[in-house]
């Protein structure tokens, strides 16, 4: 059964989605040539623990073998997801994924934006504006009554509808007191299949969107998800509310 959450429930999600937008301002402050990935794990750390909020990401997942060591995931580049921080420098030209979860009072927020660093090409450029698109594409069809399957092809269509391939592997979510709840949300399916959705549902969507071919590796760290063929990927998230005419979203600065 799919977790619908009360109104006390969504005021603590609202917290922590806006926890987590502060860390994402910061970081579009902080990210920069220059700059180690380690040194905005540090900062984003820092802010969510000034909230009274615990970093949902660090040590995930508890009792795991290779629990993951940090409060961001910094993945750049080739770089998929779940990109471990640390002394990496940052370059310009590069493009960065921060990932970022918090725990408030309980319950979780998790987004994630794709940031250039410094002045980026035009590949790299049109590729973060579509994978942004597709986040929104795939908002625009979170509302009562339809189903994820709805979500995951608008999601799906937006982004090979611009020549980019979406991930298979790492799916949108469920969430609230745990980082992953049911149900799962790919970012490909078809219209009118899966889940039917209902007004206090809280889900993650996560478009993950590759250049070129839509495989992909874990590195030796048993985190990072690179491209296989080595090209440029990109990856946009926020935490939302199903509603009877469409979606909140938590995740953003200035939401009520
Ligand atoms: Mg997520």
């Amino acid at each position: 059964m799919i977790h619908v959450k009360s109104n006390s429930e969504l005021k603590k999600m609202r917290q922590a989605g806006r926890i987590v937008a502060e860390v994402l301002e910061r970081m579009r402050e902080w990210v920069a040539p220059g700059v180690t990935t380690g040194e905005l794990n540090e900062l984003a750390e820092a802010v969510i623990r000034s909230y009274g909020a615990v970093p949902s990401f660090k040590g995930y997942p508890p009792g795991g073998v290779h629990p993951f060591p940090a409060a961001i995931c910094a993945s750049v580049n080739e770089e998929l997801v779940h990109g471990i921080p640390g002394p990496r420098v940052l370059q310009e030209g590069d493009i960065i994924s921060i990932d970022v979860g918090a725990i408030y009072e309980g319950y979780h927020g998790d987004a994630a934006v794709t940031l250039p660093v410094g002045e980026i090409g035009e590949e790299a450029r049109r590729l973060l504006e579509v994978t942004e698109g597709a986040l929104y594409a795939g908002i625009a069809q979170t509302r009562a009554g339809n189903r994820s399957g709805d979500i995951s092809a608008a999601i799906q269509a937006y982004a090979e509808g611009h020549g980019y391939n979406v991930v298979r592997e790492y799916t949108g979510h469920g969430i609230g007191r745990r980082m992953h709840e049911d149900p799962q949300v790919p970012n490909f399916g078809e219209p009118g299949r899966g889940t039917l959705l209902r007004p206090g549902m809280t889900i993650a969507l996560e478009p993950m969107l590759l250049s070129g071919d839509y495989r992909v590796h874990v590195l030796e760290d048993n985190w990072t998800v690179v491209s296989a063929d080595g090209r440029l990927t990109a990856h946009f998230e926020h935490t939302i509310v199903v509603r009877d005419g469409g979606a909140e979203i938590l995740t953003r600065l200035g939401c009520d």
